[in-house]
């Protein structure tokens, strides 16, 4: 009994000690453990690594205007994985016996790299479930013959996530380019007709309803007879925009009770991503799949080393996951 008060009371005395010893002087979102009030920053433990993401590279076939990655034809910042990279961290969860159910691969444009084929042939033939974001363009269609094989062998263990920002031509060309709409669904038409498992990945891009955004959807992929269910999150994803000119507060441990947010739902409770760095010797572990370019959040090259807690110390972290209430989302019964 003694022995706890006396545990207890050194903690609140350590507590109270940083607190007071917490530098005034940072702005917001500088410091990794302090907020700019000298407040500790909220952190999130990795509750379970359910979710593995592979960014296989940032080069893109199209530049979006707004583009969190920025991602384009010329920007390979992360470099293409190789199979032999995937392998490695596909063999650390097998080693170590992770609960990873689903390995999502995103980009840039996933089938810029030539051994995209190859990857999701393996991961998927070593029992994983597949979650590809594309913007099913050219790219993906130039390997329609391995992407139909693919689909006949592993069918419901492969889902495509298909990025068509708006139900109207002219807001989602606007941000991706003349004729992308037509492009993307297009490839959208084709992986449904193929067999495939799809969703839709959608932004608010302009002040519509969300349930305005719901309802052009429905009559979008009605008219063209697929069976996407628009009323259904987990198949038509409607994302908040990232604006890197924002100024959320910063978010401390209060905040979860104050917002009533769980923790558990933001995608760094569940999931980690993959990158390779240009001219990087080796691949290194990201905390999640939105902070590419801050070192904060790169956790080391191995699945061990990235299970750490992590800091919300990037104002992504307040407007995209805590106040926009958005999470990944990658799994169909989350
Ligand atoms: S952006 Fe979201 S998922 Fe990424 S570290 Fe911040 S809170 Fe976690």
């Amino acid at each position: 009994m003694q022995a706890g008060n006396h545990g207890l009371t050194a903690t609140k005395t350590v507590a109270s000690i940083r607190r007071m010893n917490a530098p005034t002087t940072f702005r917001k979102f500088e410091a990794l453990e302090w907020t700019a009030k000298g407040e500790p920053r909220a952190s999130i433990p990795l509750r379970a690594l359910e979710t593995l993401w592979f960014n296989t590279g940032t080069l893109c076939n199209i530049t979006c205007e707004n583009c969190y990655i920025e991602s384009s034809p010329r920007n390979d910042r992360l470099t293409y994985l190789t199979l032999l990279d995937v392998r490695e961290y596909l063999d650390e969860i097998e080693r170590d016996g992770l609960p990873t159910r689903l390995i999502g691969y995103s980009g840039g444009e996933p089938f810029m790299n030539a051994a995209f084929p190859a990857i999701l042939e393996e991961t998927l033939a070593r029992g994983f479930e597949t979650l590809t974001l594309t913007n099913a363009m050219r790219p993906m269609t130039r390997r329609k013959a391995a992407v139909a094989q693919l689909i006949r062998r592993y069918g419901p263990s492969m889902r495509f996530r298909v990025s068509l920002d708006d139900y109207r031509p002219e807001v989602h060309d606007r941000e991706r380019g003349k004729d992308g709409f037509a492009r993307t669904l297009d490839g959208l038409q084709w992986l449904h007709d193929a067999g495939a498992v799809v969703e839709v990945a959608a932004r608010r891009l302009t002040g519509d309803s969300e349930a305005d955004m719901r309802a052009g959807f429905a009559r979008l992929l009605g008219e063209r007879g697929i069976a996407i269910d628009s009323a259904n999150p987990q198949q038509l994803m409607i994302f908040p925009e990232m604006r890197a000119d924002a100024d959320p507060p910063e978010i401390t441990p209060a905040c979860w009770g104050i917002l009533k947010v769980s923790p558990d739902g933001v995608m760094c409770a569940n999931a980690r991503m993959v990158v390779k760095r240009k001219g990087a010797a080796q691949p290194t572990v990201l905390a999640c799949t939105l902070l590419p370019y801050d070192a904060r959040f790169d956790l080391g090259p191995t699945l061990a080393s990235a299970s750490r807690p992590v800091h919300l110390a990037h104002k992504y972290c307040a407007t995209f996951c805590v106040l926009g209430g958005a999470s990944c989302g990658a799994t169909r019964d989350d």
